[in-house]
């Protein structure tokens, strides 16, 4: 593999068989896949100085390994996933918990038996509990629209409280929100977990980090003889789309390109810009040990931040006397402004702008769409691994 700052004066793109825009992890994955399967010469373009896209991690001043673009927990059911990853890095043990800050204490979250009796008190949690045993069983997870279908009066109140305290103005926090903005069928899914296991992701087999962290793991996944990647580039300086042909530097281009930027900027926004949040991320250092009990807490009734991470944490860095922690704010992305756009606002009308622009792009044969950004949709990063190496099966077995 080469690392190139910027587009050489030189590059030819005829001597590439395929360019990959982007270099996280669809781009990454579909790049090696490529470059190994069937020994095509690949050029990935990255528009950010770095690889590894918004898994990017990094030590900042303090030496404290940090997560540039928010705390990434790897967590998957697909063996093929973790089996692929796994060529790349050994992973540390990490079973994430998140708690809730609800008036000041810290409850479990998704809801569950100690949460109960944190917000009820002992006596009454403790019956609320033996309740939801008795309707639904115990080891269940249980959306409160099914409490609310019910239609007793206990469960009633559990829903309740957690609609208010852990749901509703977290979740206006996050999507710019009012009450009555909120739609109720995603208001109905929040999980009530009827039992005592607080991990956050209790059925994935495989979760942890990252041994060495994931730009590690990125550099290792890219390092193929066959792999040029060239930072610092915005892929649209060179390459753009004209009816159904995709032109490179000018010239008609006929070997694969995986995109996986956004599609509305590929067309200069020309039908409107697709939607997105993205989020503030303010960074500070602190001299002590350790801040909060677990690496995330959200803030779900006061403060305007969603929640605060804290690194070593997830990380398992042992680095005494110091930590570093993160608050995340929410806001509306501004187009063209720089901000990263980090979560796709999926409503009807938004979706039907995406197929717009995706009609552009379906009927060439050699142009592929992969990833949150070119899919405009959310994706765990096991998901797109998934997505990155059915892509690149099909792109193989069609090249014979
Ligand atoms: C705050 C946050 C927290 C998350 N936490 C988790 C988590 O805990 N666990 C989990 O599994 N998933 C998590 N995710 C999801 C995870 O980030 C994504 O699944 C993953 O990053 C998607 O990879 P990707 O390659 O599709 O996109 P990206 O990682 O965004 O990569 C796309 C790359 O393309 C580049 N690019 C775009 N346009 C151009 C252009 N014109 N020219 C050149 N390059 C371009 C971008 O710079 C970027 O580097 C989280 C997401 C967010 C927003």
């Amino acid at each position: 593999m080469s690392i190139t700052k910027g587009l050489p004066a030189s590059f030819g793109a005829e001597s590439y068989d395929a360019i990959v825009v982007g270099a996280g992890f669809a781009g990454a994955v579909c790049a090696r896949m490529l470059a190994e399967a069937c020994g095509t010469k690949v050029a990935v373009i990255e528009r950010r100085n770095h690889i590894a896209g918004n898994a990017y991690d990094c030590y900042d001043e303090a030496g404290v390994l940090v997560h540039q673009y928010g705390p990434h927990i790897y967590h998957t059911t697909n063996d093929r996933v973790h089996q692929f990853l796994s060529r790349f890095t050994e992973w540390l043990p990490y079973e994430h918990k998140v708690l809730a800050n609800i008036h000041g204490e810290l409850m479990p979250v998704p809801f569950n038996h100690k949460s109960l009796k944190m917000a009820f008190g002992e006596e009454r949690g403790e019956y609320l509990y033996q309740k939801l045993v008795a309707t639904f069983g115990e080891n269940k997870k249980v959306p409160i629209m099914e409490l609310r279908k019910k239609n007793d009066p206990d469960l009633t109140e559990v829903a309740d409280y957690v609609y208010e305290n852990v749901f509703l103005y977290y979740t206006m926090k996050q999507w710019g929100k009012t009450p009555d903005q909120i739609d109720p069928s995603i208001t109905g899914r929040v999980p009530v977990f009827v039992g005592d296991d607080d991990r956050y992701f209790p059925t994935a087999p495989h979760q942890g980090m990252p041994a060495e962290g994931y730009t590690k793991l990125f550099e290792r996944l890219l390092d193929h003889d066959l792999i040029d990647v060239f930072l610092g580039t915005d892929v649209r300086d060179v390459l753009q789309i004209k009816g159904d042909l995709i032109y490179v530097c000018d010239h008609p281009y006929g070997g694969e390109v995986i995109y996986t930027g956004q599609l509305d900027e590929l067309f200069d926004l020309d039908l409107g810009a697709l939607p997105y949040r993205t989020l503030d991320m303010q960074f500070e250092t602190l001299q002590q040990d350790q801040f909060q009990p677990v690496a995330t807490v959200n803030y779900t009734t006061t403060e305007d931040f969603t929640r605060i991470t804290e690194f070593k944490l997830m990380t398992g860095q042992e680095l005494p006397g110091v930590t570093t922690i993160m608050r995340e704010y929410s806001k509306a992305y501004e187009p063209e402004s720089g901000q990263t756009p980090y979560y796709a606002i999926l409503e009807d009308e938004t979706q039907a702008l995406y197929q717009r622009y995706r009609e552009r792009v379906d009927g060439i044969l050699n142009f592929h769409c992969v990833g949150r950004l070119a899919e405009y949709r959310y994706y765990d990063m096991d998901g797109v691994v998934a997505s990155a190496l059915d892509l690149s099966d099909e792109i193989i077995s069609s090249n014979g």
